[in-house]
């Protein structure tokens, strides 16, 4: 057996249906008495149903939160926590509130506690980001990691089948390559493969019926080992090829993601075959080389769409992304080599399936 490192998250989870109830509990256990509520502008109504929940102890909500965290959105949040005194904060959303909430964090120190209605897996990572321009800036700080995160599904039935579709191949994709990650560890592979089976059963059965608890939770489930294996061991090929395609063509990010995975997965089937015959049998196959195969049925079972182009890319970019992916990559199993990024990129821009 190879010698690996692990180093274990600091997050206390609070995990099923009606969690959000135990939020005022969890904000005396850390000691914060003026909660900022943060969310997304279409997420208000719920941010306010949070801060009537926490009562004297909610100084307001805060619902500007935006994909990528902009650096004058995360200033006037952060000129707006310290007016009103905050001492925390509950980000209630997805990706893109929690990821306001870190920006706050990252110079304040102060606790969040994360609220996930998505299945991203930003809340138990200590990844941060913010955007000034088209450049996204990326970086790893403990202080932004929330101290605790309630997992409630109820929250995620308003979450669109095509949104929890996309969102949940996001979160697979952690999982993907948490694999074959060059720090991978067995820890980690063991919640990467529960992650992807609990996806794959889950995610067709919230289509299918986005109100059935038990898949929602199953779904959550599987995104919180997939955001643990995110903010555990790094990332490869899939996550650099979609950081570039979002950041240079402003593409939504759940949906790129899911787009994408088919493709990267098969290219690595050669360069990591053990990593991705365990991706195969969580898919309910049996070897390496079906991985790309299976991921695009899966992908056309849940109505994800199956190109770039339908996602807002431009033909015209496909050498650039090209040429951004091939430019500092990162680790991956199979080498990054420009003509194979390219076929891949136009098979995905073609909704082809993976060879
Ligand atoms: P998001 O947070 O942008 O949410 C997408 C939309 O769905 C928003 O309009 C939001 O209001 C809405 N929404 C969210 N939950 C809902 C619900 N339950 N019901 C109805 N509407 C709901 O999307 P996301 O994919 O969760 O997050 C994407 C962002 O998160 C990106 O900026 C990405 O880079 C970042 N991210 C960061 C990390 C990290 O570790 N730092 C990890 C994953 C994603």
């Amino acid at each position: 057996m190879e010698a690996f490192f692990y180093q274990g998250s600091a997050s206390r989870i609070a995990f099923g249906a009606g969690q959000l109830a135990q939020l005022p509990q969890e904000l005396d256990l850390l000691g914060v008495r003026r909660a900022l509520v943060l969310t997304t502008p279409g997420q208000r109504v719920l941010g306010e149903r949070v801060a009537a929940l926490l009562g004297e102890r909610s100084v307001g909500v805060y619902a500007e939160a935006v994909m990528h965290v902009p650096v004058d959105v995360a200033q006037a949040a952060r000129n707006e926590a310290q007016r009103l005194c905050a001492d925390g904060y509950v980000a209630v959303g997805g990706g893109s509130t929690i990821g306001l909430g870190k920006a706050i964090a990252l110079e304040s120190a102060q606790p969040i506690i994360a609220v996930p209605t998505t299945y991203a897996g930003s809340e138990v990572t200590p990844i941060y980001g913010l955007t000034e321009g088209r450049l996204k800036r990326t970086g790893r700080d403990a202080r932004v990691l929330p101290k605790t995160v309630l997992y409630d599904p109820e929250l995620t039935l308003t979450l669109p089948t095509t949104e929890s579709a996309a969102s949940g191949i996001n979160a697979m994709a952690h999982a993907v390559e948490a694999l074959y990650s060059q720090d991978a560890n067995p820890v980690i592979s063991l919640m990467a493969e529960e992650s992807i089976r609990a996806l794959a059963q889950a995610l067709p059965q919230v289509v299918r019926n986005p109100d059935d608890i038990d898949a929602r939770s199953r779904a959550l489930y599987g995104a919180w080992l997939a955001g643990i294996c995110l903010g555990t061991v790094g990332m490869a090929l899939h996550h650099k090829l979609c950081h570039t395609l979002g950041g240079t063509f402003n593409l939504p990010h759940a949906q790129t993601h899911a787009v994408m995975l088919p493709h990267t997965a098969h290219y690595n089937q050669h360069a990591a075959p053990e990593a991705l015959t365990r991706v195969a049998r969580a898919l309910g196959g049996t070897e390496a080389g079906q991985v790309g195969e299976l991921l695009f049925e899966l992908n056309c079972k849940l109505g994800i769409p199956a190109d770039l182009h339908d996602i807002g890319m431009p033909e015209t970019g496909i050498d650039e992304a090209a040429t951004l992916a091939c430019a500092n990559p990162y680790a991956n199993p199979a080498p990054i080599d420009y003509d194979r990024i390219r076929v891949l990129l136009v098979r995905a821009y073609r909704g082809e399936v993976p060879a």
